[in-house]
């Protein structure tokens, strides 16, 4: 071919470009929750990359996003952790208002107190924590980053039904429908109970979340059911029960199910997402090279920041791993030998040190009075 050009019809070129289009407005729905005009394709590309590839962020097959449940909810993930760290170290319904600092410390505010502290990671997304009080104000470009991160806007809905009819019919439950159809849902997937209670879970997304969130619940519930039956069969409209949520009326999420980046962003601010700003240092899953976006990348993000955290306020001397995962962004899946880091956390458990307050939502190492903080250095600084 070389020194020749390939000329297709004009009339297929069209529709190979207007099926790309309905193809890629699908996937950013489905897995987004924003239409493509709303977010930049370089930050669409980097996303599937972290993720190794666009398939991986649709697929359940071994490997792809959708591939494990966890028996009995996520819900249990935030449990355990909080059990670890112990639940009188866990502040529940107590959002962080303002983060001052100065030239010794650190102070977190909520609407009852404050917690005086050498460092704080902010884990939730770049649209919370922009709501946040700074002072000093943060820097610009920090600013900017957090102003063109929108969230992604899904409704997700749950129905139940006495048989999984569309299993007896042959077809798998995953529905994906393009924004030229009338339907209000972007995809449905099988979400049978490991008890083997057959449900549906689907979801309303993007512009037609917009459009939907303003009907009333019942007109919703009878547009969806109306839809699964032009699908599935008239048993589709007699389930037992329909539940929904719209994540946008969350007042800490805001949205569902990530910030996404505008066009420009990824090119002129990117460097700011992880920049610490003083003692304040970044995590959550936006903050992720790997997965970025799921609760992979949630992990990877608490890991660097906590590795960022150790080095800075507790003299901890990293292995060159971790400085390099440090550099990268990224964490160590499996250290080849026991590191800094995991030999620090393991005396830390077998002497049961006080470990500082660390929320899932917030801050790490919340440290009210001095003299804890000093019995924390001392200890750190015997090893
Ligand atoms: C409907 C839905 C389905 C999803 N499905 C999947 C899936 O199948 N697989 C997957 O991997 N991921 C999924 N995700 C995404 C996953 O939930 C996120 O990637 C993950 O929770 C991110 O973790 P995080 O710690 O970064 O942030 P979050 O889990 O959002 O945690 C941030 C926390 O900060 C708290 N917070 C906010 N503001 C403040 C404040 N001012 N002060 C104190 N606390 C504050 C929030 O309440 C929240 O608890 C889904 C998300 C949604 C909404």
């Amino acid at each position: 071919m070389a020194g020749k050009r390939l000329r297709l019809p004009l009339v297929f070129t069209r529709s190979c470009v207007a099926e790309l289009k309905e193809q890629l407005g699908v996937c950013s729905r489905s897995v987004f929750g924003v239409e493509p005009s709303q977010m930049s394709f370089l930050f669409f590309l980097m996303y599937a990359a972290a993720a190794g590839g666009l398939l991986a962020l649709l697929e359940s097959s071994p490997g792809c996003a959708q591939e494990f449940k966890i028996k009995g909810g996520t819900q249990q993930l935030s449990e355990c952790l909080a059990q670890r760290v112990g639940w009188k170290n866990v502040r529940l319904g107590s959002a962080v208002t303002a983060i001052w600092q100065d030239a010794e410390w650190a102070r977190v505010m909520t609407t009852d107190d404050t917690f005086l502290c050498r460092a704080v990671i902010v884990t939730c997304a770049p649209h919370l924590a922009a709501k946040i009080q700074y002072q000093p104000a943060l820097p610009s470009m920090r600013e900017f980053l957090t102003q063109n991160m929108p969230v992604g806007h899904m409704m997700k809905f749950i129905l139940t039904y006495q048989t999984a009819f569309w299993k007896e019919k042959g077809f798998s439950g995953e529905i994906v429908a393009g924004s030229s159809t009338d339907c209000p849902f972007c995809v449905t997937f099988d979400a049978t109970s490991p008890r083997g209670n057959p449900a549906l879970v689907g979801f309303i997304s993007g512009q037609q979340a917009t459009l939907w969130s303003t009907r009333e619940a019942g007109e919703r519930r009878a547009a969806v059911l109306s839809s699964l039956v032009k699908y599935l069969g008239p048993e589709a409209a007699s389930c037992i029960h329909y539940e929904e949520k719209d994540w946008a009326k969350e007042e800490f999420s805001g949205g569902c199910p990530v910030s996404v980046m505008a066009p420009g962003l990824l090119t002129f601010y990117h460097p700011s997402l992880r920049k610490p700003c003083g003692r304040i240092h970044w995590a959550g899953t936006e903050t992720a090279t790997l997965w970025c976006g799921y609760m992979s990348g949630a992990v990877q993000a608490g890991q660097r920041a906590a590795l960022e955290v150790l080095a800075e306020v507790s003299h901890v001397v990293l292995t060159p791993e971790e400085q390099e995962s440090l550099i990268q962004g990224q964490t160590l899946h499996r250290p080849p030998k026991p590191t800094a880091l995991s030999a620090l956390l393991k005396r830390l458990s077998r002497k049961s040190v006080l470990i500082p307050a660390l929320t899932i939502g917030a801050a790490l190492l919340l440290v009210r009075k001095r003299d804890v903080l000093v019995k924390i250095q001392t200890y750190v600084g015997a090893f």
